[in-house]
């Protein structure tokens, strides 16, 4: 077999979205899995829609997502160049040898000795291809009218400069996305004009929102391009196994670079719409922040506090909030969220915790409140260990144990029933805000009638 070559090949219109950059990974792990090239060529013939930083930020996040490839713009190769801008000549003469053959025509511009070029679409011929997703698909040459294949400025169309460009890079295969399978049979007439092979197709499933539409760049309900995930504190690792599952169906949801190129099957590739999932990226996600350690996690998460103004008073107390709350994050931007929940000021209990209050002798838990409030203001607040002692040696002197000891205390300091170490919660919320939560508690109690 040849060595599989397959190829990201985008327009620079734009910032990397979720669509390119699923397109991307598709090629990319599809070139891996079969120990192949990964080649990007930047398709830039549409000038118009060109934008400046487009195609850095398109390379920049593909690096960032971990991918690699053999050939490219920023590389070269000897395939090159990776700019259709720069191909002009390649394209030019392909045309004027269509030309020679009869297979084209000019079309002069009225008064002007400028031509563009058309394919003149041979009559009566079935084009046919086997799409690696949705198997045989055919089009009839008569539906197909004759198109242009070079510009009056000589600057080729796409759908004439990809074939030229996917022969001479000798690309074996090309994911792409479903709205070029029309564009196909021209590319095909092309191919046969010039009595070269096809390389192998494969045009994958729309990506469709929460409202079952499919994704555009203009829909504003959904973030779509790879940097908002990254600003967010979304990890590359995330995203780039969430990207997977974008109409690929492996037989487990987590996977990471390496595993995804051990399993990748351009057999399992869905021909339904994929829908992106937000909730399922932010539980992705959510398993990927929970492998990280400590030490990466506080570096990762320093930003997000930053750029809320949020001040880090020291290391130990950044260590004891991360500790506090970083199982709950879906993305580290959520910390703000959260540290503005763990110490707001209007303190509420939650009425799920209500319930669990409930459930303890009242008098017996207004006693224990009270004397930890009395307690704690001797305490230096200086280190977990001393309020942990602190709650033991109450639990001893009243008489109280486990669940009725610290469930009425995680409520009454942070007002709610489950949470993470009580110590260091404490610790973190420091005495004033726990001296108000617990007065606050012992209001909310004698307010109660029972
Ligand atoms: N430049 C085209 C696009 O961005 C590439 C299509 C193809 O892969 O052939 O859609």
């Amino acid at each position: 077999m040849k060595k599989v070559r397959a190829r990201y090949a985008p327009s620079p219109t734009g910032l990397l979205h979720i669509g390119n950059a699923r397109t991307a990974l598709f090629n990319y792990l599809f070139a891996r899995h079969h120990g192949g090239d990964f080649i990007i060529r930047i398709e830039d013939t549409d000038t118009a829609r060109n934008v400046p930083g487009g195609e850095e930020s398109q390379l920049k996040y593909l690096k960032w997502l971990g991918m690699s490839w053999d050939e490219g713009p920023d590389i070269g190769g000897q395939y090159g160049p990776y700019h259709q801008l720069k191909r002009l000549d390649l394209y030019q003469e392909y045309a004027q040898k269509l030309l020679d053959m009869g297979l084209a025509y000019k079309e002069y511009k009225e008064g002007s000795d400028k031509f563009a070029v058309r394919f003149k679409v041979p009559e009566n011929m079935v084009y046919t291809f086997n799409d690696l997703i949705r198997g045989k698909l055919e089009f009839q040459s008569k539906e197909i009218e004759d198109w242009i294949i070079l510009k009056e400025n000589g600057i080729p169309t796409y759908n004439f400069a990809v074939v030229i460009d996917d022969h001479f890079m000798e690309i074996t295969h090309v994911f792409r996305g479903e709205e070029h399978i029309t564009n196909t049979p021209k590319q095909l007439m092309v191919y046969d004009a010039f009595g070269w092979d096809y390389p192998e197709f494969g045009h994958m499933t729309i990506i469709v929102n929460e409202q079952k539409k499919k994704l555009s760049k203009r829909d504003t309900s959904t973030l779509q391009f790879i940097g908002d995930y990254e600003r967010l504190g979304y990890l590359p690792e995330a995203m780039i196994n969430f990207l997977a599952l974008l109409g690929f169906a492996p037989d487990k949801e987590i996977l990471s670079h390496d595993e995804l190129i051990e399993v990748f099957d351009e057999h399992r590739l869905s021909k339904a719409p994929s829908y992106f999932d937000r909730q399922k990226l932010a539980f992705i996600n959510s398993q990927y922040l929970k492998k990280l350690d400590d030490a990466t996690m506080k570096t990762f998460l320093i930003p997000f506090l930053k750029d809320a103004n949020i001040e880090i008073k020291n290391d130990v107390w950044l260590t004891n909030l991360i500790s506090v709350l970083r199982d709950r994050l879906d993305y580290g931007a959520q910390i703000v969220e959260y540290y503005h929940t763990f110490f707001r000021d209007e303190f509420e209990i939650s009425e799920e915790a209500k319930q669990e209050l409930n459930q303890f002798d009242r008098m017996q838990t207004m006693n224990l409140v009270e004397t930890l409030l009395t307690k704690i203001q001797s305490l230096s607040f200086d280190d977990a260990t001393e309020i942990e002692s602190l709650i033991k040696d109450l639990g001893k002197e009243l008489g109280i144990k486990g669940k009725a000891l610290f469930m009425p205390i995680r409520i009454a300091t942070t007002g709610e029933a489950h949470g993470p170490s009580l110590p260091v919660s404490m610790l973190l919320l420091g005495k004033d805000v726990i001296t108000k939560r617990l007065n606050e508690t012992i209001k909310v109690m004698k307010e109660q009638t029972v």
